[in-house]
C-alpha cells in the first residue's frame, strides 16, 4: 500500500509541467461573472478528461452556465471534489501590472485572474482525477469532480442546479476553494455563517422643498431606522460545543490578519460568532428640491453558528417603524462540519506529510457553496485548496504553481485513504 500511495504521488511530479499548463489554459478562457458565461473555462476541462479517456457529464442549463461532472471508480462510497469555473471581472485592466488573462509564469508565480480564486483549485482537482484513473481498480470508491458555473454571482447553473436536480451526490465534498494566506499557513475550512439579506423601503410624503414640514422625507426616515438594526451586532448567541473548535481555529488566523492590517483584533474576530451588519445599498428622492417619497436600502446581515435568518426577520419586523417595508431577497443558514470528522482527519495527516504541519479546521465569516452541500446532501463538508484571502478579488492575482503542485498530491492522497476509510466503515 505504501508503494502503491508513493507511486501515486511520483505521478503527480511527473506530471507537474501538465498541471501548470492546464492552470494558465483555464486562466487564458477566462469565464468573467457577471455574465457568468464559462464554455470556453468548461471546454479547457473537456478537452483535459477527453485525453485523459476520463467520462464526464456536461450541464448547461442556460447557455454558457456549464458545469462538467467528471467520475472515476466504483459506485460506493463517493467522494466529491468541487470548484467553480468562473471568475470577477479583471475590472480597470490598468490596474494590472500584467495581463490578466495571458498566464504568465514568472518566479515560481502563475499570474491572472483566478489564478487564486480559483483556476489553481481546479486545474489541481482535475489532476487528481487524471492521475487517480490508472490507479482506478485500486480505488475503494468512486471519485466525482465537479467543474461548476455561477459562484461569483447567482446564476442559472452551478452548485445549487446540480444538487436541486440530483446531479450531484456523495458521502462527503471537499471544495478546492483557496484557503491559504500570503506568507502564512493553509487552513481547512469547515464552518461559516449564513446570511439574512434585506431590502428595506421607507414610504414618506412628497412636498416642495421649501416647505420640508408639509411632506415626510422618506430618507431622512430610513437613515434614522438604519442605525436600529447594529444592536444585533452586540446579541449574543450560544454556539454549539461541536462548532467550537472551528471558531477558535478561525480566531487565531484573524487575529494574525488583525495585526498585519492594523486594526483591533477583537473587532475582527468577532465576525465569527455574532451577527455583522452591511447597508450595502442606499438610494432614494428624485428631485434636489422635492421632498423624497420613497427611499430603499439593501442590507446584509451575517447570521452565527447559533442565530438564524427567520430570528433576524422577526427582530426587523418587530421594531419596522409604520409606512416602511421589509422584504428578504436571501436567507441562508449558518453550516459546519465538526472538526474531528473523517474527511478533516484525513486531510489533515496527509497536508502534514506534504506543507510540513497540520493545518488547522476553522471557521470563516463569510458564505460560500459549502452550505449547498451540508444544508441539501446533509454530507461533511469542507473547503482547502491554493491561494490566498488576500489575493481573491484583487489586482495583479497569482498563486504560487508549488501550491498548486503540493495540493493535488494532498488531493489524491486523500481521495485514496478517505475512499478506503469509508468502505471499511460500511463493512463494520
Ligand atoms: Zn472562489
Amino acid at each position: 500500500m505504501k508503494g502503491l500511495k508513493a507511486k501515486i504521488v511520483k505521478r503527480v511530479e511527473d506530471r507537474e509541467q501538465d498541471l501548470i499548463d492546464l492552470c494558465c489554459k483555464l486562466i487564458q478562457a477566462e469565464g468573467e461573472n457577471p455574465p457568468g458565461d464559462v464554455s470556453k473555462v468548461a471546454s479547457v476541462a473537456e478537452h483535459f478528461l477527453q485525453s485523459e479517456a476520463i467520462s464526464y457529464e456536461k450541464f448547461e442549463p442556460t447557455k454558457g452556465h456549464t458545469s462538467i461532472v467528471a467520475s472515476i471508480g466504483k459506485t460506493k462510497p463517493t467522494l466529491i471534489l468541487c470548484g467553480h469555473l468562473d471568475v470577477v471581472p479583471a475590472g480597470d485592466i490598468s490596474h494590472w501590472t500584467f495581463h490578466p488573462y495571458k498566464a504568465e509564469v514568472r518566479s515560481g508565480k502563475i499570474l491572472g485572474r483566478g489564478a487564486t480564486d480559483m483556476k489553481g483549485g481546479a486545474a489541481a482537482m482535475l489532476m487528481t482525477i487524471a492521475v487517480l484513473k490508472e490507479f482506478e481498480n485500486t480505488l475503494s470508491g468512486r471519485l466525482v469532480v465537479a467543474s461548476v458555473s455561477d459562484e461569483e454571482a447567482p446564476g442559472p447553473g452551478g452548485t445549487s442546479w446540480l444538487l436541486k436536480n440530483k446531479k450531484l451526490s456523495g458521502d462527503a465534498c471537499l471544495i478546492a476553494e483557496p484557503t491559504g494566506y500570503l506568507n502564512g499557513d493553509y487552513s481547512i475550512v469547515a464552518g461559516e455563517r449564513g446570511a439574512c439579506w434585506l431590502k428595506i423601503t421607507a414610504h414618506g410624503k412628497p412636498s416642495h422643498g421649501s416647505r420640508p414640514m408639509l411632506g415626510k422625507n422618506a430618507i431622512f426616515m430610513l437613515t434614522n431606522f438604519l442605525p436600529k438594526l447594529k444592536i444585533l451586532e452586540e446579541s449574543k448567541v450560544k454556539t454549539p460545543n461541536s462548532a467550537k473548535p472551528l471558531i477558535r481555529g478561525g480566531k487565531t488566523l484573524l487575529r494574525k490578519v488583525a495585526r498585519k492590517s492594523g486594526i483591533s483584533p477583537k473587532s475582527l474576530t468577532k465576525a465569527l460568532d455574532h451577527y455583522t451588519v452591511n447597508v450595502g445599498t442606499l438610494t432614494g428622492g428624485t428631485k434636489i428640491n422635492v421632498v423624497p417619497e420613497k427611499c430603499e436600502a439593501e442590507v446584509d446581515i451575517r447570521v452565527p453558528i447559533g442565530g438564524n435568518p427567520d430570528g433576524v426577520e422577526d427582530f426587523v419586523r418587530s421594531i419596522l417603524p409604520e409606512n416602511f417595508e421589509c422584504q428578504v431577497v436571501n436567507r441562508t443558514m449558518p453550516s459546519y462540519t465538526p472538526a474531528n470528522a473523517p474527511i478533516i482527519k484525513v486531510l489533515q495527516n496527509h497536508a502534514k506529510k506534504v506543507f510540513g504541519y497540520k493545518p488547522p479546521a476553522t471557521f470563516m465569516a463569510a458564505t460560500s457553496d459549502a452550505h449547498s452541500f451540508r444544508e441539501q446532501l446533509g454530507i461533511p463538508t469542507v473547503s482547502f485548496g491554493p491561494g490566498y484571502e488576500e489575493l481573491a478579488h484583487t489586482y495583479d492575482e497569482f498563486v504560487y504553481a508549488e501550491d498548486v503542485i503540493n495540493m493535488a498530491k494532498v488531493y489524491v492522497n486523500v481521495v485514496f485513504d478517505y475512499l478506503e476509510l469509508r468502505s471499511s466503515d460500511a463493512g463494520t
